[in-house]
Formats: structure tokens, sequence, C-alpha cells
């Protein structure tokens, strides 16, 4: 006997069952273990970082991080799964300056280094055990108590070890460069960090400047009119840090005057800049405007001269040497190749400490360097707006420049921006220095190495990440913060020498080496202390203040989760390195996905994974990103709480393919579940009622007869559906595999279980009835199987009842057991379509019905099938029986394309090159027929109203017109076979029986029934 099983389950309250049963049979770490022989089979863990609650985003990545090694596990691989956490960098900094409410690096300088470390390493594992909690019930099989983490010592070790490797290489440099800062962090971003935090539709103003010429003007101007330059930006503040201007040397530009001034812009621009009132005056070619073009260059004067504002200037081909003040300062013209004529003016202002390419053009024209803004964005000196953030001193500084007659035209424009993706602050490019691993060098590996990964979806590879590696450039890795890695590198107070450390040994071993205090600290401050003297002169070796990218540490767990080479020297041989599989959301391919690929390739030119599921992100219901702001945040736990862990790990494999948006709905998981989960559901309950009913025992006596072809057909989906899934599952696609699974459950449930309902309620058990059972068995017990990765729970219930309840030395948990195989032989195909398009004419049948307005009940003379060849014609006969019974038709025929089907007394539908019509006129035969069937369906209502058991065998009782009467009379077999009746009684009693009321086709009846002792 199985456990009975109702038609109705509570999903989550069977899960919290299961998950008991896994804990107590310690499931998970046996079913690893029972495959150790088998091959490796490897799951990196992106960690996630536990000082916050986890998102419904992170139950999408962890379930898919969960099924395919579930897969592999049963198809004999060896899959231990160590989970990891992230623990350093700037979101655990900023929660920890919010909670003291420090809001600078001088707030947290002030407070202490050491102890605001402390309160970081107290945050990170705030909410570990809700993380904890919602992967266990989300069945996220992975092992916690081994699990990395970022910050220990040993992590730290490997992670040193892993920047001394790139410093050998001389892969480690530190540059001046043009750097995107987070003025609010007071740090760079790596360029991965900057792609996670663009803004669209950022207001800011687009600003139109003149420039004013003192020297060189154009002959044949007159001296008296001003002349400037026209030039534009979008960054007033910029304005004060200006040394020169930049032009296109082949482009046409024009001199136009009014009766005020002259002005100097591209030809091409003039339109677009509004310069009607205008006259053309000289045309001249951009080299013409370059300083050392002319005979007298032409030069103009600083909006603001440094020297008169309290900022310095440097000079950039000596060594950013301060300058010494000159009043009567001007600047020149330079040609570059990156002035665009499709904005602006075609005259762009260059600041070399605040863009990139302005830098570059500063190097190489030898310009002046000025900085007016300071590392916490404030404007600095006394130029207008001092003392205030950059975007609120731009008003300062246009009201300063509209005063002396300097702003041509302004207005607000809006573009997307960068902004820092964890704090929000516009970033500013800020000429710095800054750390950096020189990527850029291993480029050519990188895009080879990627060649070797298998991304789902596959334009991935070649597009957002393959782009990534092509337009790569190097990854600026230093922080100058706090709570992190700190940079292994010391430099000598005397010499300026630098040397790396790659180990706590090495370091100890540094002659002169002191500082250090019990217990092995290696953050800041404790690892600025450690001091050692300089190779070269003896001096003393300090380490650098910075730490480094937190997407670093996170970049080195293949390694550095196994402190190698320290301890574990041997993964690169067992199969731990690299990789089989990872999966994360797309915003990765930037992120963890670059920073793995980066350091494998950069210390071992080799690729770090084989397979990577990109995921989508999580929108709301609307298509609107989740925020704490707008409210429509999903909680996990709400849902998980409301339909269970499976609908929800359901929901995220088969709603959408990977790597395409969820817009989560919460409607969407309640149909998925209704569909899918609660079809399957009854099917098992319908299963286990009948078999304990007629004590049917799986593995008892054998089926001899030849099964019918209704179990043949569904043996043959069943076999199929083994190899489709095996195949999807193998290929990294469990959305493909997951609608397989639907569409052949959908099959078992609305035509082999409802086609055969009568051979499992029959009261003789025969060899058909056996053969029926065996056949439902077989098939839920390989869905349990196969359906084990995706909804662990579910098929965990049904193979403890349906497997583990009778036979004993069966594994103990679904879990355990091997992935089925196909019996190929068993798979006909030829029979799949005959059945498919049984099922097809039987569907567009009964719309043609519900067209009609005839109910299903009412048998029909004939139906004519409209079919694409003559081999289906020949396919329906050999389904004739089943579509006659399915749409209640005397004859069905098949007809060619050219007769027309749409005519009096005939109902069409049609639908993808099919077409069924249904005869509507019905004879007084089929009439009868038609209510004998009616009165059939209203006592099996009956019966249940009364709450008769399935087999219970009653007396029926009827009373009605003489046409009724002969009804019953005619179909008085058919009836008592249907209803289990053993009498039809004329007139019905009023003591001990169930009685309704009913008018069928326009006569009234009145129905009884009453159970037989
Ligand atoms: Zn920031
Ligand atoms: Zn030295």
């Amino acid at each position: 006997m199985f456990e009975p099983v109702g038609s109705k389950t509570n999903f989550p309250q069977l899960e919290e069952k299961i998950s008991g049963l896994w804990k107590n049979k310690n499931v998970f770490k046996r079913s690893v273990e029972a495959r150790r022989d088998g091959q490796r089979f490897v799951l990196y863990e992106g960690p996630p970082t536990a000082n916050g609650s986890p998102g419904i985003h992170h139950v999408l990545a962890r379930v898919f991080k969960d099924v395919i090694p579930r897969y592999k596990t049963m198809k004999g691989y060896y899959a231990p799964r160590i989970a990891g956490w992230d623990t350093h960098g700037l979101p655990v900094e900023l929660e920890v300056e919010k909670a003291l409410g420090l809001t600078s690096k001088k707030d947290i300088e002030d407070f202490g280094i050491d102890k605001f470390n402390a309160r970081c390493r107290e945050s990170v594992f705030g909410y570990l055990k809700e993380w904890e909690a919602i992967t266990e019930r989300i069945a996220f099989w992975v092992d916690l108590d081994s699990a990395y983490v970022t910050m220990d010592s040993n992590y730290i070790e490997t992670v040193w070890w892993a920047i001394k490797g790139m410093w050998e290489k001389g892969l480690v440099y530190q540059g001046y460069k043009v750097t995107p800062h987070c003025p609010r962090c007071g740090t760079s971003l790596s360029s991965h960090e900057v792609a996670l935090g663009y803004q669209d539709d950022t207001e800011d103003p687009s600003v139109y400047i003149k420039f004013k010429i003192v020297k060189g003007l154009p002959e044949g101007l007159s001296k008296d009119k001003p002349a400037y330059f026209l030039a534009w930006t979008t960054t007033p503040w910029t304005l004060p840090g200006n040394t020169a201007l930049a032009v296109a040397s082949d482009a046409e530009y024009v001199v136009v005057e009014n009766d005020k001034e002259y002005l100097i812009l591209a030809s091409a621009r003039l339109d677009a800049v509004g310069l009607e009132d205008y006259k053309v005056v000289e045309r001249l070619k951009g080299e013409d405007l370059v300083g050392g073009g002319r005979k007298e260059a032409i030069r103009y004067v600083p909006l603001f001269n440094p020297h008169e504002f309290g900022v310095e200037r440097r000079r950039m081909d000596l060594e950013l040497k301060v300058q010494e003040p000159v009043k009567d300062l001007t600047y020149r013209v330079i040609a570059t190749d990156f002035v665009s004529l499709d904005e602006g003016t075609g005259i762009v202002h260059m600041a070399p400490a605040y863009g990139e390419v302005d830098y570059e053009a500063g190097k190489d024209n030898d310009l002046d360097f000025v900085h007016t803004v300071d590392l916490q964005g404030n404007v600095m000196g006394t130029l207008p707006g001092h003392g205030k953030f950059v975007k609120d001193a731009d008003k300062d500084i246009l009201d300063d420049l509209e005063s002396r007659g300097l702003l041509f035209r302004s207005e607000k424009m809006r573009h997307t921006y960068p902004f820092c993706w964890r704090c929000d602050t516009p970033l500013l490019y800020y000429a710095k220095q800054t750390w950096y691993i020189r990527t850029t060098a291993v480029k050519a590996e990188l895009i080879a190495h990627n060649d070797e990964i298998k991304w789902y979806p596959e334009h991935i590879k070649y597009g957002r990440f393959g782009d990534w590696l092509q337009n790569n450039v190097d990854w600026a890795f230093s922080r100058e913060r706090y709570w992190g890695t700190p940079l292994p590198v010391w430099q000598c107070q005397s010499c300026g020498n630098y040397e790396c450390v790659g180990g706590v040994k090495e370091l100890e071993e540094k002659p002169g080496f002191s500082g250090f205090k019990e217990p092995l600290d290696l953050h800041r401050p404790f690892v600025d202390e450690l001091t050692f003297n300089c190779s070269k002169c003896k001096g003393k070796m300090q380490r650098v203040p910075e730490v480094i990218d937190c997407w670093f540490d996170s970049g080195a767990m293949p390694i550095a989760q196994y402190h190698y080479p320290f301890d574990n020297e041997t993964i690169f041989k067992d199969g731990r390195f690299p990789a089989d599989y990872i999966s994360e959301a797309v915003d990765q391919t930037r992120g963890w996905f670059y920073s793995l690929h980066a350091i494998a390739t950069l210390l071992f030119n080799r690729r770090c994974f084989s397979n990577v599921i990109c995921l989508g992100h999580v929108l709301d219901a609307k298509g609107e990103k989740m925020s704490k702001a707008k409210g429509n945040v999903v909680e996990p736990w709400a849902v998980i709480n409301k339909y269970g862990a499976d609908a929800l790990r359901w929901y995220f494999f088969t709603s959408t393919a990977a790597g395409n948006v969820y817009r989560f709905d919460e409607a969407m998981v309640a149909d998925l579940s209704r569909r899918f989960l609660s079809t399957l559901w009854n099917v098992y309950s319908f299963f286990v009622t009948y078999a304990n009913i007629d004590h049917f025992t799986p593995g008892g006596e054998k089926v001899t007869v030849e099964p019918p072809e209704l179990d043949r057909w569904i043996i043959s989906e069943l076999n199929q559906l083994i190899v489709d899934v095996d195949k999807g599952l193998d290929g990294y696609n469990p959305t493909e595999a997951g609608r397989r699974i639907e569409g052949f459950v959908d099959g078992l449930s609305n035509w082999y279980v409802r086609r055969s309902r009568r051979r499992f309620w029959k009261s003789e058990s025969d060899a058909d009835k056996l053969a029926a059972y065996t056949t439902l068995y077989e098939c839920l017990v390989t869905l349990s199987k196969l359906l084990a990765p995706f909804v662990p729970f579910l098929a965990e219930e049904m193979y403890q009842n349906l497997v583990c309840s009778v036979f004993s030395e069966a594994p103990d948990s679904v879990h355990l057991a091997d992935f089925p195989v196909a019996d190929e032989a068993k798979i006909d195909k030829q029979l799949g379509e005959d059945i498919r398009l049984a099922m097809k004419v039987s569907s567009l049948g009964r719309a043609a019905r519900s067209q009609a307005g005839i109910k299903v009940r009412q048998p029909l003379a004939k139906a004519v099938v409209k079919l694409q060849s003559g081999e289906e014609g020949e396919a329906l006969k050999r389904v004739a029986a089943q579509v006659l019974e399915e749409l209640n038709v005397k004859g069905v025929e098949p007809v060619g394309g050219e007769v027309e089907l749409d005519k009096p007394g005939y109902e069409v539908v049609s639908e993808g090159g099919y077409s069924v019509a249904i005869a509507t006129e019905i004879p007084a035969e089929l009439l009868a027929e038609g209510v004998a069937r009616e009165i059939v369906r209203r006592l099996q209502t009956m019966r249940r109203s009364a709450g008769f058991d399935i087999a219970d065998h009653i007396t029926t009782y009827y009373q009605g017109e003489a046409y009724i009467g002969q009804v019953m009379a005619d179909f008085a077999d058919y009836i008592k076979q249907e209803t289990l009746s053993q009498k039809l009684v004329e007139g019905v009693p009023q003591e001990g029986v169930f009685t309704e009321s009913h008018k069928l086709s326009g006569y009234e009846i009145s129905l009884g029934v009453k159970r037989l002792a």
C-alpha cells in the first residue's frame, strides 16, 4: 500500500517535511560522496555578500547553480559544491559608514581605521542566518559549512601570491592617469564597475562658451571688434581647468560676425548652433588655427588664470612640475583626431586633468595641467563656487562667465552619465595615480580563451563579453579605501624602491621585519605597521596605503578558496580547476565573469570556466527595475511561503529562456503551479488512490499481454522524454528540458489518464488493468527522477511514496538515484505522430462543437477533417476510433484540400492548415443517446455529492415524462455500467435516497441514488 495521497496538497508544508527528511538522512553529503569515484564536476560559487537580505534575483542565480550539479550527480559525476562569501569592499564600508553616521574618509580616519574595520568585519555576516535559511529552503545544495570567506588570512595570502605573480611578470604598474573617480567614496573605480552605474536621462548643462582671442587674429578682421573661439561643454566645472582648445585640422572653420563680435567655429556646425544673425567673413582650415601652423599663432586667454584663483599650474612635459605665476597667461589651439563635427561647435575645450583624451592630448602637446577640484569633488582655491561640489558649482561658474560676457548660450540636456554603482554619486574623470594590472598585455589570450568557453545564451560570447574583451583596458585595481585586501606593495621611504610581497612567510623573512603583533590580521591598519629594510638602500619599507578592488578577491576564488599554492597544490591536476560550470546574472560579464577570466589568463594562461549560464535580470511585472524607493521589491520568502520553492524554481527554469529578463509576476508562479505542479499532483493522486483500491504492487505480477496501443504510446513518449531532458540538461538548457516535461505531463494527464480511466475503474482485475497500472507507475517513477534536479521536493515526495515504500533495496532518496536511461527501442515515432494528430483533430473538433453550442455529451453524426497530406489521411484512419470517442461522433471522414467545409449544417474550426467540421443536425436517435449521457453525468455527480466511494454499487431511481422512461429503457445497460447501478427503478422514494431534479433537453426528470449495503 502507498501512503494515501489527497487530490490537493499544501506544497510549502510538504517541502518543509521533505527538507527535514534530507537533513535526517544527510542526503546532500551522501549524494556527493556516493559518486566519489566518478569524474569530477566543478561548480564555482560566485560569492554573494551577506550584509543584506537575499533578494529574489539571488534565488534565481542559486536555483540555476543548483539544477546542473544535481543532474550531473545523478549522471554519476562527483560534484562537491562549496559555498563562498564576498566580505570586502565598498558595499560593506558604505553600510558601516551609514550605521556610524560617517560621511567622508576624514570621518573614518578620525573614528579610527582599526575600529572601522572591526565594524566591517562584524557587519559582513549580518544576514548570514537569513542567507543560510533561504539557501536551504530553496534546496540549493552547497556546502555551507566549508564556505570560503574572502577576508580570511589564508584567502588574502593567496590573493597576495597572485598579485606578486603578476608583479613579477611586469603586469602591475602605477600610472598617472585619468580614472573614473567617485568623489564621495574617494576612490577610483575599474571600468567594469563604471559599466554597472550608467544612468540614462541625466540632466546636465549644455553650454556654449566664448574664449577671447588676443593674438594672431586672421588678417582683414577689424581690431576694434573682439573675436572669440566658440566651444561647447556639458561639464562647466571643468572650464577653470581648460588649458587648450582642439580642432580637426582638415575641417573647414569660419569666422562670422555681427555688429558686436567675431566668432570662430566649424562651418558644419553653423546651423546647429543657430548663428543666423551672423555673417560669414572668412573661411579657413582647422590647421590654420593651430598654434605653430601660422606665422603668428593664435592665442586666447584662459577663462580663469589659475594664479589669480589660488590653484597650481603644472606642465605635462616637465613631470607635472608646478609653474611660476604668469600674469598674461595665454593658451593655444591644438589639432587632434577626436574632434567631432556631429555635436558642439567643432572646437573642443581641453582640460587634461579631467578627461582621458584630454590627458593624452596634453601629454602629446606639452600642455599645462591644472587641477581645480579636490579628490572629494569640491572646487578649490577662490574659483567661483569654491568649496562646493562640482555639480553644484556649475551654476556659480556659469554666472561668473555670463557676467563677463563669455557665456554665449546656456541650455539643459539629458544624456547618459556614469554614477558610482554603490553610492550613486556622479563620477568624475580625474587625473591621479592609481595601480593598474596590465590586462591589455594579454588581450589576445583573453580573447583566445573565451573561444573555449560555452556561453548560454550563445550571443553573450562574442557580444557583450567578447566586445568587452575586444575593448579591453588595463584594470585599475587599487582603491584608496580601508576594508579590503591590502595591496601587498611596500615602498622605500629613502630611495622610492617598490617591492611586492607574495606571502606571510616571505614577509616575515624580510631583513629588518618589524611591527608584527599577534594575532595575525592582514588587514589595515595592522598590515600598515609591518615594515622591513629596503633591498637596495636598507631604507625603511612602508606599505603603500591602497587596498584592492574586491572584484579581484572574488575573481581569485578558484585558487584562494584552497589557499593555493600554500596548500592543495594538486588543484590543477585533480580537476578542481577550471570550473565546469558557473552561473550569475548578465551584469557579471563585466564583473565576476571578467575577473575570473582575467586572473586565470594573467596567471596561468588558461580559461577559468567551461560553461556559463548568463541570467537575465528580474524586473517587476511591468518590466520596471525593482527598488525599495518604488516599493516594488518582491520578497522571496513571501512567494516561497505561499506557493513553495518548487513552484518558484519551476517558474525560473521554464517561464523564459535563460538570458531573457524575468518580469516577475506572482500570478505567473501561481498559474504555473496550477498548470504543471497541480496537474502532476492530480495524476499522482489518481494513481495512488486506485492502486491502493486494487492492491497494485509494482514489481509483482508481470504483464503478460501485449500492451495496448495507449500504453505503448505513453511509454514511447516517456523514453523520448528521457532523451530530450538528458539532452537539454547536458546542453545547459533547463528551460527546454523543463518545457518538454511540461508537455509530457499534459499528454499524460489529458490523454493517457483521461482515456485510460475506465481501465482503472472497471471492477475486474484483468491483464489490461495490470498493464495500465504498470505503465502509469513507470511514468510517475521516471518523472520523479527526471524532475529531481528541477523540483527536488515534489520529486522526492513521489519517489519516497512510489519507490521507497515498496523497494527497500532502492536508493533511499531520489537524489541518490541514477538519472533515467532511455530505452530507445521503445520509441515509436510513427505512433507518436499518429496520436499527436488524433489530439490535434480532437481539439479542433471540440472547438467546433463549442462554437456551435453543442455539448460534448450529445453524439453527432460525423466530423469531416481536412488534413495536410494523404499520409495524414492514413494516420487518421489508424486513430479513427480514438477521434470518434473524443469527438462523440459516429463517423470521421478525411477530405482533400479542395473540398469546401464551410457549408450549411456544419460548423468549422481551422488552425495551422488543419480544419475540422462537425455536422450540427441531430437525428432523433442521437438526441436520445445525448439525453442518456446527460443522465449518466448527473448520476455521477450525485454519487460524489452523496459521498459514495468510487467503487460503491448503487440503485438508481428515476421519474419523468414518457420520453425519459423510453431513454432509460433503451440505454439501460449503458447507464447501469457507467454509474455502477445494480437496478434502474421507476419512481423516486423519499426516504434514504439522495435525490435531485433536472431539466434535460427540455424534459423534466427526478433522479435518486442509494448505496447498496
Ligand atoms: Zn561612491
Ligand atoms: Zn631604498
